[in-house]
Formats: structure tokens, C-alpha cells, sequence
């Protein structure tokens, strides 16, 4: 989708707060449909398909990306990859879903808080744009 391109080349990878950390102290409202000690999902604001869901770690501790990923992230990347199979469960998915995780500029990323979109829902195809 052109909006979501123009806005990961617009966005600044920075280290810093994002808007996630809002939605994880509940300053800013969103839709979660599971949350445990560190990890959060919530519906994505702009919808790919019938179920797209945002799954993040709560801690950010430097996950601005997965390219920034250290050995210290192991158990944080697993955890959200586990998170995902619980809510593609939750969902309904038994068909099955895609999982997704954006990375810099040319790999659309606009929020810099490491971040699982799982997609389902629907037909997917091959190759992704
Ligand atoms: P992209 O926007 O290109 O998919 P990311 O992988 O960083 O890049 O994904 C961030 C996702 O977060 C986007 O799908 C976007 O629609 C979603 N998002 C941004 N703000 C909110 C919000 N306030 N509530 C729910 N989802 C949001």
C-alpha cells in the first residue's frame, strides 16, 4: 500500500519512545487481544487483512529492529513468535496466517519497536510486495 511506503520511508529509525510505548502504558488507546509479562498484541490501526494484529515486546531494550537483534534478544524473539501461535489460535486461524516483521526503510518499517504483524484471514500470495 503506497501510504504504508511513504510512511516507512518517512520514518526515522530511531532508538528512542514510540508510539508503542503509549499503547503498552495505555496512554493511547488500542484493541489487545493478548498480553502476558512481555509481550502485547493489538489489532493493527490500518488492517491488511480481516485479522492483522501487532505483537510486541513490552520491553524495547534496544529492539528498535531486528537487525539490532543482539544474543541477549533470544528469548524475547521467541517469545513473540510463541505469543503469535497463541493469538493465531485465539483468532481462529487453523487454516493458517503470515507472519511478518518489517525491517528498516526498504523493508517498509514506520514504527522502530521491533513488532510481529500477523496476518490472517484470507487467501495470502507469494511473492509479497
Ligand atoms: P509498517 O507500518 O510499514 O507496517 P511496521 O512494521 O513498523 O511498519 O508496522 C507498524 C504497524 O503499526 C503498522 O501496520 C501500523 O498500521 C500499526 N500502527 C501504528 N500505529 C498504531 C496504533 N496506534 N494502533 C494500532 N496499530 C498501529
Amino acid at each position: 500500500m503506497a501510504g504504508e511506503k511513504e510512511a516507512a520511508l518517512a520514518a526515522e529509525p530511531i532508538d528512542g519512545p514510540t508510539i508503542f510505548d503509549k499503547i503498552i502504558r495505555k496512554e493511547i488507546p488500542s484493541q489487545v487481544v493478548y498480553e502476558d509479562q512481555k509481550v502485547l498484541a493489538f489489532r493493527d490501526i490500518s488492517p491488511q487483512a480481516p485479522v492483522h494484529i501487532i505483537i510486541i515486546p513490552k520491553v524495547k531494550d534496544g529492539l528498535s529492529r531486528l537487525s539490532k537483534a543482539e544474543e541477549r534478544h533470544v528469548e524475547a524473539l521467541g517469545s513473540l513468535l510463541y505469543a503469535a501461535k497463541v493469538v493465531a489460535k485465539q483468532e481462529g486461524l487453523d487454516d493458517g496466517f503470515r507472519i511478518v516483521i518489517n525491517d528498516g526503510p526498504k523493508g517498509c518499517q514506520s514504527v522502530y519497536h521491533l513488532d510481529v504483524h500477523l496476518l490472517g484471514g484470507r487467501q495470502m500470495n507469494w511473492p509479497p510486495g
